[in-house]
């Protein structure tokens, strides 16, 4: 008998299979793909759950306060700020933002540069953690007010550097109440508040020359009213305060409100209401959402009240905001409980007597042409270290007087001139007295006829 096991030839002969090269070779082949193919599931499988437990994710997008604060503090020159010791990486891609602004609504405009990380990833060393900053813009989703591109700068590290975040976030907050020091912001409000340009360095109140007196009753009025807010949370008055300054172009009513911003330490909310698109509900909106510690600025109050007065004969055409919607705002339902307002008109005559009352407007203020207590106070700022017997300061305002440029005792000033102005013509003729005195003549406004 013979074994059936020993003698039964295999049905596929495997021996001689991987015997043969050509198929020992494919299985190999295979068997190192299939190989692959697992260790590749593997690595990216290991990526997604080391970056699900290891790494730690920190988005923030445009729209949070911080985020302009993140942007310098990543661009920021490390060798020139002695702050940031440890940061051992820059950001090496930057982009540039030119701002212009203007000084004020008749100054000079200024251009700044500032330099901010640029769209992309980027690797940063802070500390001893490696963060990757990425700062993305969405081709798609745009802010709902603003209309502005969506915006996110995405900090990525290990878990174990999570506490790395609020370190960046404590010196870029410290970075920027640095940047801001001595400086008043601007805020501009039509599809929401966007701060406009740069922070501005504070105007000294002194460089205001308002007449005798109004100065320090607007600003005692100010202060007094910060210092009594439990005094109306007591009465359940709805704590704010509303101001008119009123008077022709050039008196100095925006640079009083800046120095005064300056003073308190306030930002400036600025609204033009004859701006096209500001329609009453946006203008409810902003009252609702002002940035903190600001004064609200309304310019051109007047425009408001196109829609139920005749429009003048200059053309004037105003803007989108009624008369109700500026009541509304000031002190409807909607308005902010914490507020100071001031508005400012060049056309007084225009106003509806309404809108004075406590709440609105409580404190009503001209400022108006150059009175002769004005033009000694520029002067004395202009030329007082040279003019040490005052004589050029004399001769400035008996000539200043003898034009009817200024009230000279009863008899009031026959033309009106502007602060402005004044200020204009020592300008151009620094330390120049004479050169000044020379030209009082040409304050005389152009229609004027002796
Ligand atoms: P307004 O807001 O009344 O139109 P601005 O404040 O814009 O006037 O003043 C225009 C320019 O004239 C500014 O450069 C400001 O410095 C100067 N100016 C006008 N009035 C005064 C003033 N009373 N004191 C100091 N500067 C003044």
């Amino acid at each position: 008998m013979t074994d059936p096991t020993k003698t039964a030839k295999p049905f596929l002969p495997l021996d001689t299979l991987f015997e043969n090269p050509v198929f020992a070779g494919g299985i190999g082949l295979a068997g190192l793909g299939v190989a692959a193919q697992i260790g590749r599931k593997s690595v990216i499988r290991g990526a997604s759950l080391i970056k699900q437990r290891l790494l730690v994710n920190l988005e923030i997008s445009k729209q949070d306060p911080s985020y302009p604060w993140i942007l310098q503090w990543l661009a920021r020159p490390r060798a020139s700020n002695s702050i940031i010791t440890n940061s051992l990486t820059r950001i090496h891609h930057l982009s540039m933002r030119t701002i212009q602004s203007k000084a004020s609504q008749s100054g000079p405009a200024h251009t700044k540069f500032s330099l901010e990380p640029g769209f992309g990833k980027q690797i940063i060393q802070h500390k001893n953690a490696y963060i990757s900053v990425s700062r993305e813009k969405s081709a798609t989703a745009v802010h709902l007010t603003t209309g502005e591109p969506h915006e996110t700068v995405t900090f990525t590290t290990l878990y174990a550097f999570r506490h790395i975040f609020e370190d960046i976030f404590d010196e870029a907050y410290r970075m920027a109440q640095k940047a801001q020091e001595g400086k008043t912001i601007m805020y501009k409000g039509s599809m929401g508040w966007t701060p406009l340009g740069e922070a501005r360095r504070k105007r000294p109140l002194h460089s205001v020359i308002l007449d005798e007196g109004v100065k320090e009753r607007i600003v005692d009025d100010v202060k007094e009213f910060l210092r009594s807010r439990q005094w109306y949370v007591d009465r359940g008055i709805p704590y704010r305060r509303g101001y008119l300054l009123y008077g022709q172009p050039g008196s100095g009513k925006s640079s009083f409100i800046q120095a005064l911003a300056g003073e308190l330490d306030f930002g400036i909310a600025l609204v033009n209401l004859s701006e096209r698109g500001i329609t009453d509900d946006k203008l409810g909106a902003l009252f609702t959402s002002l940035p903190p510690r600001t004064l609200i600025l309304l310019e051109d109050a007047d425009a408001a009240f196109s829609n139920r007065r005749q429009v003048g004969s200059d053309g004037y055409s105003g803007s989108t905001v009624t008369f109700s919607g500026l009541l509304n705002a000031l002190d409807g339902v909607a308005a902010g409980e914490e507020r100071i307002a001031f508005l400012t008109t060049n056309h007084i005559e225009r106003l509806d007597p309404a809108l004075i009352r406590p709440g609105r407007v409580d404190m009503t203020v001209r400022i108006g042409e150059a009175t002769r207590y004005q033009a000694a106070e520029m002067w004395k700022r202009f030329y007082g270290d040279i003019d040490e017997d005052e004589k050029g300061q004399e001769t400035f305002l008996q000539r200043l007087e003898g034009l009817g440029l200024v009230a000279f005792g009863e008899k009031p000033a026959k033309s009106k001139i502007s602060t402005a102005a004044i200020q204009g013509l020592f300008q151009f003729n620094k330390d120049n007295m004479d050169g000044a005195i020379g030209m009082v003549e040409g304050l005389i406004p152009k229609r004027y006829e002796p």
